[in-house]
């Protein structure tokens, strides 16, 4: 059934799309499937559609030795995700396979003795984790022919969207709040692509492209993060494919997931859930942990005062790429963190600060402010005894500290300036004897 929720962007008449795996779209509330198309929301209950997929049927053993001879990108997991099979052959940014660091100095540090590990997905080509929902998000596009991809963001998304059309040959309009921070902007800019300052927070950029969508002044547009969300979201299963591949083929015990919209933190959850299912991963228990900066903590709020909904919020911190005052996954993430026996939990600006240079000078890893927020949460529940320091814990690092300069500016800087001679640096009191 060709349901359309979205006036103007109709595919029905075009022939079936060439997805790989992915069969159809499911709706998450009631279950109701509808054809591969560029819809988000159910047509009966207005729940959001995620992708349902004709998984592999072969052993396990054939399965990871295929991924295993896979590029070293997230399209070894091709056969996982809503992308034709010979994806990797077309033009996209690539993302993927980012380094899983064994952070022994941070584990000393934080008393970590189970194994403490950084996910450091500021090695994407734009530098944020970003770039593997877009890649996904580009396929679509292109499956459905799209000429303009577009969508509406907290920066990095921007950034991502303007270097994957670039690369793809496809137009870009990109919409942003307007006070960014410098390196976000530059990023989001420098492609090429249309970019757009919205007068307004996130949640108003984010209504805005809404109405965009319906008016024919959207006609032929691909919202990334809207028309193309369910798509988008996938992309967010390659962080738990690769994290569990590059543990051995096992699940984390724990996992520390920052939130903004909350996508992120529920399709790592449906990637572990396929990998057992697959049977990739021997099925153990796993705990799910959501961050957030306390100047814009809907879902920890809510997980804490036990509600299933979200109250929305008016964003107040300098974790600007997490700052959603009203994410469309929140009540999901509730459910993932309840379920799995995990937490959400929130810090403030000066904890976000303070946790981005413990990373920077234990690990060598410069974190954006979202990193900050994560670690600084995971030391937070680690102090409060909720995450166990014996267990296997995963800590995301969804983007670079290059883009969120300002964070740390103040207090990094020059230790000292000295004429340049000996005497100078004598004086200065920085040898080593
Ligand atoms: C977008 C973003 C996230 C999380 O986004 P969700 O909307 O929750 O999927 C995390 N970190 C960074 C750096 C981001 O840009
Ligand atoms: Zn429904």
């Amino acid at each position: 059934m060709a349901v359309q929720t979205v006036a103007g962007n109709t595919t029905s008449s075009a022939p079936a799309v060439d997805l790989g795996p992915a069969a159809a779209l499911s709706c998450r509330e009631c279950g109701e499937r509808f054809d591969l198309g560029p819809l988000f929301a159910c047509a009966s209950c207005f729940g959001p559609l995620e992708v349902a997929y004709d998984l592999p049927t072969g052993s396990p053993e054939e399965l990871r030795k295929r991924i295993e001879a896979g590029p070293d990108n997230i399209w070894r997991y091709a056969p996982l995700l809503p992308v034709p099979a010979d994806v990797a052959e077309k033009p996209n940014i690539n993302p993927g396979f980012t380094k899983l660091v064994k952070a022994d100095n941070l584990a000393r540090e934080l008393g970590v003795t189970g194994g403490l590990y950084v996910k450091d997905d500021s090695g994407n080509p734009t530098h944020s984790f970003k770039d593997r929902v877009v890649a996904i998000a580009v396929e679509a596009a292109r499956a459905f022919g799209f000429t303009t991809l577009s969508c509406s963001s907290t920066g990095n998304l921007a950034g991502a969207v303007g270097a994957a059309a670039a690369r793809a040959g496809l137009r870009s309009c990109v919409f942003i709040p307007h006070d960014l921070e410098q390196g976000k902007v530059v990023m989001a800019a420098v492609y090429g692509g249309e970019l757009v300052g919205i007068e307004g927070n996130y949640d108003d950029v984010n209504r805005f492209c809404s109405e965009l969508i319906g008016d024919p002044l959207g006609e032929g547009w691909g919202f990334v993060n809207v028309n193309l969300r369910p798509y988008y979201g996938e992309g967010s299963k390659t962080l738990a494919y690769e994290i569990c591949e590059q543990l051995g083929w096992r699940l984390p015990d724990q996992i520390v997931i920052p939130i903004a919209s909350g996508s992120q933190l529920t399709k790592i959850d449906k990637g572990f859930q396929e990998l057992i299912k697959l049977g990739l991963v021997e099925d153990r228990p796993y705990k799910i942990f959501g961050a957030q900066a306390e100047g814009c903590s809907p879902v920890s709020a809510a997980f804490k005062a036990g509600h299933d909904v979200v109250r929305p919020q008016k964003p107040n911190t300098i974790a600007k790429s997490l700052a959603i005052g009203n994410p469309a996954d929140g009540p999901y993430v509730l459910d993932i963190a309840r379920r799995t026996g995990g937490a959400v939990e929130d810090v403030t600006d000066e904890q976000v600060v303070d946790a981005i240079k413990l990373l920077a000078r234990t690990e060598g890893i410069f974190g954006e402010t979202a990193g900050g927020v994560t670690l600084g949460v995971t030391k937070k529940l680690i102090d409060a005894g909720v995450i166990d320091p014996a267990l296997t814990t995963v800590v995301l690092n969804t983007g670079d500290g290059l883009k969120t300069l300002d964070a740390v500016s103040a207090t990094s800087q020059a230790t000292a300036t000295i004429k340049p001679s000996l005497d100078a640096f004598r004086a200065a009191g920085l040898a080593a004897n």
